[in-house]
């Protein structure tokens, strides 16, 4: 195994030089435009899942999207990583849109919903507890194999409200300055993102729109819930 890794890591080099010479051939200047300054309208928070990365989903480029990823995009009131990113992001950066993205087959969130015990992790993962068992009914309502990804959603709801109750948040939007934040979720079976409707620009009261997107999930899910198997979704075949 240790013969192999170096010549793994001298493909990513391999790699590296060939897109940088692409990049530079395709568009003389690119980098050195790059060096001046960062003027990303985005900020995402997403999944640390391999599978989820920002710019390839969403076909932005370098420079345009400013990203934070954890494992399952959780926004703690009391971390400072979270918190610094999204600060630096609206504050210096300017960003006109946070966008919180959950993807169906989380990892983070199956084992959330299951209490499964991993390690440290436990400990960041029991935020997502907090979600599951706030919203045991809904979640026992549904069969058991669809409510992990109900989780998922149920989770950046929460999560976009985490943002926007934040310090950052309330100064921004006191000062007027123009921010939404948004829930989305990712398919990795399709690849394609999903709005959650779960929009906050500072105007509407947090409370009625997170309420709105818990009846909308709710909605989704049982009627999913009720449709014949053959229907059944393939969000169910992630691995
Ligand atoms: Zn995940």
């Amino acid at each position: 195994m240790e013969n192999d890794t170096p010549d793994n890591l001298e493909d990513l080099f391999a790699h590296n030089r060939s897109w940088a010479a692409r990049m530079e051939r395709d568009r003389p200047g690119f980098f050195t435009s790059l060096v001046k300054q960062q003027t990303p309208k985005y900020m995402w928070i997403g999944c640390s899942d391999s599978r989820v990365p920002a710019n390839q989903i969403t076909g932005l480029e370098p420079g345009e999207v400013f990203v934070h990823r954890n494992v399952a995009n959780i926004v703690v009131h009391s971390d400072l990583n979270a918190l610094s990113a999204i600060q630096f992001a609206v504050e210096r950066l300017k960003v006109q849109h946070i966008m919180v993205v959950g993807h169906y087959g989380c990892a983070g969130v199956k084992a959330a919903l299951e209490g499964a015990r991993i390690g440290l992790a436990d400990n960041w993962i029991r935020h997502i507890q907090d979600v599951r068992d706030r919203h045991r009914v809904l979640l026992n309502s549904l069969p058991e194999e669809l409510r992990a990804d109900a989780l998922c959603e149920l989770n950046v709801t929460e999560q976009v409200v985490n943002v926007a109750v934040s310090t950052v948040m309330e100064d921004a939007w006191s000062r007027g300055q123009a921010v939404s934040i948004h829930g989305w979720a990712f398919g990795v079976h399709d690849g394609l993102l999903q709005d959650l409707g779960m929009t906050i620009n500072g105007i509407k009261p947090v409370e009625s729109l997170y309420k709105a997107a818990v009846q909308r999930i709710r909605y989704k899910w049982s009627k999913r819930a009720d449709a014949p198997q053959a229907d059944a979704d393939p969000v169910q075949a992630a691995p």
